[in-house]
This record gives C-alpha cells, structure tokens and sequence, in this order.
C-alpha cells in the first residue's frame, strides 16, 4: 500500500506559516518589508487587539499588476530573486517569497493594489480566506498596496492559544516599527494602534553622503526615543577577498554545496551610525541597535564588539546605547540561517568584530579630540559638513587596538587644537574679567553675563565638555568640584578624575617600556595566602612588576610585599593584598584569562590611589582638570563611572520650573 501523498498546497503553506507567522510581529514584519522593497516613501500600520484582530500595512511602494497580485500569493513566488546564486547578494529584505501565501494561509487575508506605473485608476484587490481565494475582484484605490490580515491564526486554534496578551503583542509589533523606522529614516512611518495614533514619524531628507545619513538618522532617534548625547561613527576599511582563508567556524560548511561563491576582490567594510557619548548607558541592551546591510540583526560578537569599543568608558554590567549600521559585501554574510532572517552570520567574524570594536574606540576619541569652535558652528541648525567624523579610510598600519589609549594618530590636527585651546579657572570672582576671558574664547554667544542666561542659544548637542572654558566655583561635600561653563553647571568627581589620570599615566608608561614608579617600603611585609589564591596570584606577578607593585614568592603560598607605587599608600598591606586578590578575581570572571592583562590589573592597582579627601587647593584643582583634558577617555573613570556630570541651562529652567 502506498502512504506516501503529496500535501495539498494549503497545508504546505500552513507548515512555511509556522516557520515565518511565529505572532503578529512577525505579519508586521513580513508586510513592512514587502513595503520597503516596494520603494515605498510612506508606511502606514494599523493594528488592533495586539494585532490579533487586525494588521493592516498601507504604503505608496511600486504596487503590482493583477497578475502580480494573483501570483504573489503563490507559494516560491517572488520578484526578488531568480537564481540560486542570487542568495549570495541580497540586497532587498525579502527573497523567499513565502511570507504572503503563509500569512493568508492563517488568517482572512485582503490584499488591495495599485500599480504606479499603469495609469488605469483601477486597481486589484483580492480576499482570500484561510489559504482559499475567496474573491478577485477590481478595486478603485491609490498607488501602492494595502494589505490587510485579520483574524490571525482563527483556523488554527491551537497557535492562537500561545498568543499572549494583547499589550506583549503589540509591544512586539512597536519594538519591530522602531528597528524599521531607524533603518529607514527617509520613509514616513505612522503607527496606529486601535484606531490611536502612536507615532508619526515624517521622512528625514538624507543624501548619499555618510554625514547626511546620520544626520537623518540623529532626527529619527530623537523622534523615536527622545534626547541623548550621542557621537557620530563614521568609519570604514577595506577588507581583501573574503573567503581566502576561511576561519575556524567555517571549516565544517565551506564544503556544502550551496555555500555562494565569493568574488576574489577586495570590498569595502563600513560601519556608521550612532553611539552614546561616554557616560551614556543602559542597564539593558533596550537601547542598542544593529544593523547589517539595513537588516536588524543579532549577533553576540557584534555586542562584544561594542563593549570592547566602549573599552573601560563602560560601568560594569552597564550596554550601549547604539544605532549602528555595518554595510558589507552582501556575499560576505549569511542571512539566510534563520528564517526571519534576525541573525547572521559573517564569514569573517573575528574581523567584523575587531573593526566595529575599533569604530567604536575611534569615535568615543574623536568626541573628546573634537576643537571647541563646534559649540559656535552649532548654532545653525544644520551644518552636518562642519561635524568631525573619525577619517573615511583606515590607515594602513592600525592602531593596536586596545593597547592604545592615546588619540589615533589619524586626527592630530584635531587633538592639538583641542589642547592649545586656554582652560580657563581660577577663583576671580570679578564678572567683567571673566566676561572678557570669554570673549577671546570660542564663546558661541557675545552675552556672557549671567542675566541673560536665559537668552543663550540652546546648548544642543554641544560639543565636549572638557574642550569648552570652565570657571570654578567651589568644592561641595569635599568631594565634588563645581564648575561653570558658558552652557551651565558642571560637577566632577574628585576620585574618579584623579582614578582615570594615573589610569592612563600608567598605560602610557607601559606603553613606552618605561618601567613604573615604586616605592620600597620601610617594612616589607610577608602575606600568607590559601593556596587557590596564590596560584591565581602568581599568574599576575609579571603585571604587578610593571606597574610598580613590589611582590615576590616567598614560599609555596607566601608573598612578600616590598613596594608600592607611589600614589598608592596603604595603611594594612596585607589587606591591601587580599583586596587585590579579589578584585582581580571579579575583574578575571569577565575575561576568563589565568593571567589577567596589564589593563585590568592597572585598573585594580589605580582603585586604590590616595583618596583625596583634603580639601584641594586652586592651583591642585586646575591641575587636576588640566591633567583629566589630556586623558584619552576623560568622561569616565577606569570603571566606567562618570568624572563629570554636565547640567545644562536647559536643564536647570526645566528643573526650576521656568519652561515646560
Ligand atoms: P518575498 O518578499 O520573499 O519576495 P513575499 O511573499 O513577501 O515574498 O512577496 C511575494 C512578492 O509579492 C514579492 O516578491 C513582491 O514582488 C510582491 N509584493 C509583496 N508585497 C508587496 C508590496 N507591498 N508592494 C509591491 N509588491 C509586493
Ligand atoms: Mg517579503
């Protein structure tokens, strides 16, 4: 007897459907990117009840023929691609051309379009009811296509169960819109949630150029998710034949069959967007947002990436806050290993991953090397062509990155401006000095009595802190240096400027091979350890050295201490090296490593710098900020903790209540 049968073409397209129609998200996902492929300048989505009763996608794309329209609903139907080899570069959202007869095959499904291109008012529109056509018939409606899904999975009720709650479902759906809406700045988008409006996004004018781009882009994120420092990235390098020498992960696939054939040449890697100036983070990873080609993606080394871009401007336990697209040779990332295409894979991954860490790194110091003139250029609007982007092409020779702390070499000119730009402190009190000290600087406004505060411009997304003129005020809680600026109140932590100062003085000195400064103290003191930790300690013995800690083996698990940088004074040494001990263990959890590297163990060393609680003079307070301006990475601690605190004008009206 044979049991074999063909499965009739509704039940195949119920099973694809269980592939591609995971919850309405995904009906909203699917529909959205058929209108993104369409060209579509305009994207209206409505839902109702979570998108259970109701999804409905309107756009103004290039619309589709009668004949399309009956063939789209085909399943393997698609204009996209037509060849197997085309797998290997797509450039367009979709290509499996499955998503339509699937969604229709689980709801009441109408579609309703209108080709741009015929000038025939009439267009088509077809209901089709659980995977049956039910009707086809013409239609007066606009360009474009509206496609409606209602009902979803009503003739499957065991998938209708797993839906959850009506707000989970429609948060799905939003989190989508935005992923979309970011890699789109140029197409309105309006989100319309039982019958209310959420979003009316306009389209943001954007050119070819990168600066423009991201100039669209800073608008989109500012209407989507409101206010944030954010620093441009703008970076970019050539990476030679792909698949020349596969990597690790690749050996077991490089045999399949239907792995594309990469082309021989060299092709550009580029990575731009977004990210949250240093001091910027999250407690989640809500606020970081990755692009591959235009497609949102996960992928772990890409998170990595960004944190180790971040470097130690990052608190622990702390993400990115990021809007970043990579653009790569379309043949050197898969797209196609995940059905809704949400994670990729790069043929090179370690590359991927170093370039977009070094993009990050590069453009957190360009922020701080950024001259102060831009706080005057900020005043028009939009002057995108005056931003400073990290340089277009990688230098040959790359900075070793992260040994280097010190500013790319790329951009000196930039640097050097920055530091010869006078920092002005002091305790003068007279307003008229510091009125005409302001007006030899870069003062983006003649009106620098404090009266008129509140005539100045709106401070925007001035430029960094530590490169504008600030006057001191005072010390409050003997710990807090008040500072004035031209844009307002600025707060820095004692501790946590001095911490980041002999941080990078230290790296500087390993840098250049100069051995650190130690002191011997007057009564070396043996410490006795349990043995796991002083196997673990003797991994860091060679790090310790260099950075001025004076410890030896003295036996199995003794320890002699004998010296100690000179900043670090110690009131108990052997509660000093037990601390270390443990503080090295917790920064080594991370790393994983059985011998922790010079930067983790002069981040540990640094926690215990002299606390200097004293009230510091004038003079030590202007060396202090004067010392923080030279640092790499000055707006936070080695932990990642903020050294400033900026409060704007802006701010301090809101706070009083003076505007809304
Ligand atoms: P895919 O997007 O993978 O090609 P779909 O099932 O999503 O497959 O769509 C099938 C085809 O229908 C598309 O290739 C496209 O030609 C056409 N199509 C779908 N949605 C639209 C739309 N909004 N505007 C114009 N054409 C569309
Ligand atoms: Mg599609």
């Amino acid at each position: 007897m044979n049991r074999i049968k063909l499965l009739s073409e509704q039940v195949a397209n119920q099973i694809a459907a269980g592939e591609v129609v995971e919850r309405p998200a995904s009906v909203v996902k699917e529909l959205v990117e058929n209108s993104l492929d369409a060209g579509a300048q305009k994207v209206t989505v409505e839902i109702g009840a979570g998108g259970r009763s109701l999804v409905r996608v309107t756009d103004d794309g290039t619309g589709m023929s009668r004949d399309d329209a009956l063939l789209c609903l085909e399943r393997h139907a698609t204009s996209k691609i037509v060849r197997a080899e085309d797998l290997a570069s797509i450039a367009t959202m979709g290509f499996r051309g499955e998503a339509l007869p699937s969604i229709a095959s689980v709801s009441r499904f109408s579609l309703t379009t209108r080709e741009r291109e015929n000038d025939s008012p009439e267009g088509t529109q077809i209901l089709v009811n659980g995977g049956t056509i039910a009707e086809v018939k013409a239609a007066g409606s606009a360009t474009g296509t509206s496609i409606e899904v209602r009902q979803l999975f009503f003739n499957l009720p065991a998938r209708r169960k797993f839906l959850r709650t009506e707000e989970t479902e429609a948060a799905h759906i939003q989190h989508y819109l935005t992923l979309a809406a970011l890699a789109f700045p140029e197409v309105a988008f309006t989100f319309v949630k039982d019958t209310r409006a959420v979003w009316q996004l306009p389209a943001q004018k954007s050119g070819a150029a990168i600066s423009s781009k991201i100039e669209a882009l800073r608008e989109r994120l500012r209407a989507l998710l409101g206010d944030e420092k954010l620093v441009p990235v703008n970076f970019s390098v050539l990476l030679d034949e792909p698949d020349a020498v596969p990597d690790e992960t690749d050996i077991f696939e490089t045999a399949s069959a239907e792995k594309p054939q990469v082309s021989s040449a060299s092709s550009q890697f580029r990575i731009w967007g977004l990210i949250g100036s240093p001091g910027v983070s999250r407690a989640t990873r809500d606020g970081q947002f990755t692009f591959v080609n235009r497609r949102p993606v996960e992928n772990r080394g890409l998170n990595y990436a960004l944190i180790e871009g971040y470097h130690n401007s990052l608190m622990k336990g702390r993400y990115p806050v990021c809007c970043l697209f990579l653009e790569i040779n379309p043949a050197a990332v898969d797209v196609n290993i995940h059905p809704a295409k949400r994670e990729v894979k790069f043929h090179r991954e370690f590359e991927i991953r170093k370039f977009t860490a070094q993009a990050v790194h590069q453009a957190l110091l360009a922020f701080h090397a950024e001259p102060a003139k831009t706080v005057a250029t900020e005043k028009t609007p939009s002057a995108p062509s005056e931003l400073k982007f990290v340089p277009e092409t990688a230098a040959p020779a790359l900075p070793n990155f992260p040994e280097k702390l010190k500013p790319s070499p790329a951009a000196p000119a930039q640097i050097s401006i920055a530091l010869q730009t006078p920092f002005k402190m002091g305790f003068s009190s007279s307003p008229t000095s510091e009125e005409a000290e302001l007006k030899t600087q870069n003062s983006p406004s003649k009106t620098a009595a404090p009266v008129s505060i509140a005539q100045l411009p709106n401070p925007g997304p001035a430029a960094p802190l530590l490169t504008v003129p600030l006057r001191l005020v005072g010390v409050v809680g003997r710990l807090y240096v008040l500072l004035e600026s031209d844009r307002g109140l600025v707060l820095l932590d004692q501790h946590a400027a001095h911490e980041r100062i002999l941080y990078e003085q230290m790296l500087n000195r390993l840098e250049q091979k100069e051995s650190a400064p130690s002191q011997k103290l007057l009564l070396p003191e043996t410490i006795e350890l349990p043995p796991r930790d002083a196997i673990f300690l003797r991994e860091q013995l060679p790090a310790l050295t260099r950075l001025g800690v004076g410890l030896n083996e003295f036996g199995e698990r003794t320890f002699l201490l004998d010296a100690l940088p000179p900043f670090v004074k110690v009131p108990d040494s052997r509660r000093f090296v037990f601390d270390l001990v443990d503080e090295l263990r917790a920064a080594g959890r991370e790393v994983n490593l059985a011998r922790l590297g010079e930067h983790t163990v002069a981040k540990t060393v640094c926690r215990h710098a002299v606390k200097a609680n004293d009230p510091l003079g004038g003079a030590e307070l202007e060396n202090l900020v004067e010392d923080l301006r030279r640092c790499a990475m000055p707006y936070t601690c080695p932990h990642g903790r903020p050294t400033l605190i900026e409060m704007n004008y802006r701010e301090l009206e809101k706070k009083f209540g003076r505007t809304q």
